[in-house]
């Protein structure tokens, strides 16, 4: 056995393996990016499962003799109360049983791998951990006993942006004004206190005795938000958490249920646990003690969502007799790129400081790209990208990390014309649409008619003649007599107020009861596919028939694909726990690791995750850092965190990149380079671009190129100036029955020279996706759609200006 646990783990280092043998007590795994945490905690789980506790070297140092290997066997078949000291002692080889362990983590990405990889290592077995994000855990804990806190068990899960709609609907019926009050600050006062299990009484109360007139303001919309919610047996993402908590510490048999239930607890990312995620934690783990909890307070990046780093400074005062291992060796990234990212998080004064060594080569220098504008920013990704594919690299090596969503625009723009395929995520996702959004709704009801905002969704959609007006009356009554709006609407012809429009009402009531039947009776896609019918929404996405509503068509028709997704993977599988899964969905999970596209996200979302190539895009002061940021040491500082996440996100080549002149949310400005890339050494950093600003240019002053730098920067764009043909317009294939197009003849970096044109039936050679024959060829603006049948990526359109730099 022991040379078993050898075998598996020998690529281990030996402080990796004493946090893996460590099974039984406290632990605090306390380490930098990419030291192999997460490797850790999932060996952790597999050697639990395989060879059990008490494998702990330290602890047994002459492990297993042959004499006590003898005793065991026999131990195994009469295991005689006497015997059991002994047996204990020694090695303690009843291995963990699956169900007793839960491994939480913050993303559903996260959790999809941690789960993939413990199959793949234990098998089927692996299913029955609880690996799982902390809403999953909870939503399946409250599913069970939420009834005990006097809710319905059939509650419903509002996502972020239910929860702000509800907000807004307060804000108006509360007269207050929208600009001083606006959601989304409020949603994160709210937050905030029920993150210290204030409820909105409490709050309210609190407020009061402060005596400030905006937070008691605020304090009454946290009381009516808890009221409507309350209201619709719905849940938002902290009542989710927060919830649990109060079940579990109010109920001594749930406890204690869950208390034996799990033996080991292991948390990822413990530096971004908030209170309530702290306490679920502890309670969790309160019998046995143990836990294993995995963090760097570098990178801790939730602290406006209420995280606290005390968690795991704390951890080992929490716990007497906790063990604390840290990891110094890092095994994913280039040396350049760990030392440019110790240097920059070295700037933090808060920090418990750690340096992290890497025996892999100096690599590549990271590459800070000063761009001319947004446009050229997103063009020198693009050309990036494509060399690498072209050099052997595939489309997921690439990652797109920037600061804030509304920043993907550019550059999925760029990926469009070069026909790179991306997935962004995070962004507008499949769930955000609006007709998703509807059918949703209408699940929701079916599965809980209590529901008022989905109900307030599709009672006139599509249009039955339930007109606004009688719909507000509907609420009115609801709200006077404490009832859902189901409950009024379905007992319309009771209200005098109600009496024109009862028999529309009740057309619409029966036909959500017959709904909620037949979910009681077909399976559950055979059961969508008749909502779909009978809802009418089907037909009126045919009658109109336009091209957006026969993509919405689709999408309705593509929220199959999911129903069907979770059936495979569902141990009993129905429709609020279809509803359940979607609630948390984030577009993470939807993306299907082995599918071959870049990936575009958000810092925030890239925690955990590596790639060889990462593109931290928009490095620029009032980016990244953020306004907010500058001159607020703490916000300054949760962003070099953020900086120190990203840059440790690459395993083998990093750019930075910014633009001289920016055009964002509609305005244009000049930022200069963010003070993180200043940070990084000269040594580590190559420098290219148009524009090369000296790190220290206080003044916005500009340092002339050597000539070496304007080769290079000529080389860089040599694809970009060749096609950019402005010239093309006037080529004639916009007007012409015939479409042709130009390339360029003079090679790349001429530019506007003679062009000979593309025709239907020519073959050409892309650099990056080798040959093909053009298709197709449709005028589009001063532009061109060129399809491309290519022998070995298949067929593709592309912009014909951005592909024509690319042709050989
Ligand atoms: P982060 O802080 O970013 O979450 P982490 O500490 O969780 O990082 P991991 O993701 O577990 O780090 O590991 C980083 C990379 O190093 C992974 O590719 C992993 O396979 C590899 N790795 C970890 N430990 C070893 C080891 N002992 N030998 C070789 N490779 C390792
Ligand atoms: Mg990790």
């Amino acid at each position: 056995r022991r040379a078993a646990i050898e075998l598996d783990y020998q690529n281990l280092n030996p402080e990796q393996r004493r946090a893996v043998l460590a099974t039984e007590g406290p632990l605090l795994l306390l380490a930098g990016a990419g030291s192999g945490k997460t490797t850790v905690l999932i060996h952790r789980i597999a050697n639990l499962m395989k060879y059990g506790r008490g494998s702990d070297a330290d602890d047994v140092p002459e492990w297993v003799t042959e004499d006590d290997l003898a005793f065991l066997e026999d131990y195994i078949k009469d295991p005689a109360p006497e015997k059991k000291e002994r047996q204990e002692r020694l090695c303690k080889l009843d291995s963990a049983v699956p169900w007793s362990i839960i491994a939480i983590t913050f993303t559903n990405k996260a959790a999809g791998e941690l789960k993939e990889r413990l199959e793949r290592m234990l098998g089927p077995e692996a299913n029955d951990i609880w690996a799982s994000t902390f809403h999953s855990a909870c939503v399946r804990i409250l599913r069970r006993d939420i009834d005990r806190l006097g809710y319905n068990k059939s509650f419903t899960i509002y996502d972020s942006a239910d929860s702000e709609r509800v907000v807004k609907d307060i804000i108006k019926d509360f007269n207050l004004d929208d600009k001083a009050f606006p959601a989304k600050s409020i949603l994160g006062y709210i937050s905030r206190a029920k993150d210290a299990m204030k409820s909105g009484a409490d709050y309210v109360q609190e407020c009061d005795k402060a005596g400030d007139f905006r937070l008691q303001k605020i304090a009454k919309v946290y009381a009516e938000y808890e009221r409507r919610l309350r209201e619709a047996s719905a849940l938002d993402f902290d009542d989710i958490i927060l919830l649990t908590v109060r079940l579990l510490q109010g109920f001594e048999d749930v406890r204690e249920y869950y208390q034996r239930k799990f033996r080991y607890v292991l948390i990822d990312e413990y530096q971004d646990t908030n209170n309530l995620q702290y306490l679920l934690a502890s309670t969790l783990a309160g019998r046995y003690e143990n836990i294993c909890v995995v963090g760097d307070d570098d990178q801790s990046i939730y602290r406006f969502r209420g995280a606290t780093i005390e968690n795991i400074l704390s951890f080992e005062q929490q716990y007497k007799g906790s063990r604390v291992i840290r990891l110094e060796q890092n095994y994913r990234s280039t040396r350049n790129i760990l030392e440019a990212s110790n240097a920059v998080i070295k700037n933090n004064q808060g920090r418990k400081g750690k340096e992290l060594w890497t025996r892999h080569d100096e690599g590549d220098k990271v590459n800070c790209y000063t761009a001319m504008n947004e446009h050229d920013e997103a063009q020198f990704v693009s050309a990036q990208i494509l060399s690498g594919y072209s050099a052997g690299r595939k489309w997921k090596d690439h990652a797109i990390l920037y600061r804030m969503n509304a920043q993907s625009n550019q550059i999925e723009t760029a990926f469009k014309r070069n026909g790179i395929p991306y997935r962004i995520i995070g962004g507008i996702r499949f769930f955000d649409r609006a007709e998703v959004k509807d059918m949703l709704a209408y699940l929701c009801v079916v599965n809980n008619p209590g529901d008022d905002l989905r109900l307030q969704r599709i009672i006139n959609n599509p249009p039955r003649g339930i007109g606004a007006t009688t719909i507000e009356r509907a609420q009115n009554i609801a709200a006077q007599e404490g009832r859902s709006l189901w409950e009024v609407v379905r007992r319309a012809r009771a209200y005098p107020e109600l009496q024109k429009s009862a028999a529309k009402l009740a057309a619409f009531t029966d036909m959500v009861e017959e709904l909620r039947r037949l979910s009681g009776e077909l399976e559950l896609p055979a059961f969508y596919e008749e909502l779909v019918q009978r809802t009418g929404y089907a037909v009126m996405l045919e009658q109109k028939n336009t091209v957006e509503d026969r993509t919405r068509l689709e999408n309705v028709q593509e929220l199959l694909t999911s129903i069907n997704g979770y059936l495979e993977n569902a141990e009993e599988p129905s429709l609020s726990g279809f509803l359940d899964e979607i609630a948390l969905y984030t577009d993470l999970d939807n993306h299907d690791p082995n599918e071959d596209c870049v990936v575009m996200m958000t810092m925030h979302s890239a925690k955990g995750l590596e790639f060889p190539v990462v593109f931290v895009v928009g490095v620029e002061e009032g980016i990244f850092p953020g306004i907010r940021a500058i001159g607020e040491m703490e916000e300054m500082e949760e962003e070099r965190r953020l900086c120190y996440v990203a840059m440790t996100r690459a395993k083998e080549k990093l750019y930075m990149t910014c633009a001289a002149q920016r055009m964002l949310f509609g305005r244009t400005s000049a930022n200069r380079p963010s003070r993180f890339v200043g940070e990084i050494p000269e040594t580590f950093v190559e420098k290219s671009g148009r524009n090369f600003l000296s790190e220290n240019d206080g003044e916005g002053q500009r340092v002339l190129p050597t000539a070496a730098e304007r080769r290079k920067a000529a080389a860089i764009f040599q694809g970009d100036r060749g096609y950019s043909v402005g010239s093309s317009t006037t080529h004639g294939y916009a007007a012409g029955a015939k479409p042709t197009a130009s390339r360029p003849t003079g090679g790349p970096g001429k530019v506007g020279g003679a062009l000979p044109s593309f025709q239907k039936g020519d073959m050409v050679t892309h650099k990056a996706f080798g040959r093909g024959m053009v298709t197709a060829l449709t005028p589009m603006g001063g532009d061109a759609l060129v399809e491309i049948a290519f022998d070995n990526v298949g067929t593709k359109r592309l912009m014909l200006k951005s592909a024509a730099a690319h042709m050989e």
